[in-house]
């Protein structure tokens, strides 16, 4: 009982495990060279992440939530576009790197098709794989390719932006008929108290609260205020004071 609920907490481990088994079974040699490709890209995500963890709670700290709203919010407009391509040109390390700083970023108030931007042009128009391409490819092929780039990125923000809100991704539901109450995953600790407040419209999902999906949020309005007020660590948002 033990170990299924050991399996069932780490489905995509346990997956990983089988098809490593299968291939050492099946194709030996394929299953060998897989295995040196994994170790040396965890090797290097334990080199980096640390970094960016450090990086990512440091920016959490000291930066207010105002400040990026400002800069990277619904409101940043074009300003806000720029800067989205100027941070994610010019940082450094994998892509990966990249998923925590923009979550950070989306949790004090970055908009989602900001957040596509960072995360597009970090993955494919980073400065110093410009000046590569330039010096393998030529000028004009760097340069074709960042203006049609810069397009196809610019395209794919807006419309992320249009298909995805920033609750959504914020709560992890990718559609709900309460779009007003949130539970912003970043700051619940999974103590209970609104799931014990209102089994109704919260529920507690891997040790982090969500908003149970067909809520009708008028008839607990008095009670969602008080789950607002009682979350200690301030987790639970509603609309009027989500950005
Ligand atoms: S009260 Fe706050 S911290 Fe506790 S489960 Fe609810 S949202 Fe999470």
């Amino acid at each position: 009982m033990r170990a299924l609920q050991i399996v069932r907490k780490n489905k995509l481990p346990v997956f990983v495990g089988i098809i490593y088994i299968l291939l050492y079974i099946l194709v030996p040699d394929k299953a060998d060279s897989a295995m040196r490709n994994s170790i040396y890209y965890l090797i290097e995500m334990f080199e980096v992440l640390p970094v960016i963890f450090l990086l990512t709670v440091a920016l959490e700290v000291l930066v207010p939530k105002e400040w990026i709203m400002k800069r990277f919010g619904e409101k940043s407009g074009f300003l806000g576009n720029i800067l989205s391509f100027i941070l994610g040109s010019i940082s450094a390390g994998p892509i990966y790197a990249a998923f925590p700083i923009s979550k950070m970023l989306l949790s004090k108030g970055a908009s989602v098709p900001n957040i596509v931007i960072i995360l597009s042009s970090w993955a494919v128009i980073k400065v110093p794989m410009l000046a590569n391409e330039a010096k393998f490819l030529g000028v004009s092929f760097m340069g074709i390719r960042w203006i049609l780039t810069v397009m196809a990125i610019m395209l794919m923000a807006w419309v992320t932006g249009k298909i995805l809100s920033r609750k959504e991704l914020l709560s992890g539901i990718s559609t709900t008929t309460e779009p007003n109450l949130y539970v912003n995953q970043d700051y619940c600790i999974g103590c209970g108290i609104c799931t014990k407040m209102l089994p109704d419209v919260y529920e507690l999902i891997n040790n982090k609260a969500v908003v149970k999906l067909g809520i009708a949020q008028s008839e607990n309005k008095m009670m969602i205020i008080k789950t607002v007020e009682e979350c200690p660590t301030k987790a639970i948002v509603r609309a009027t004071e989500a950005t």
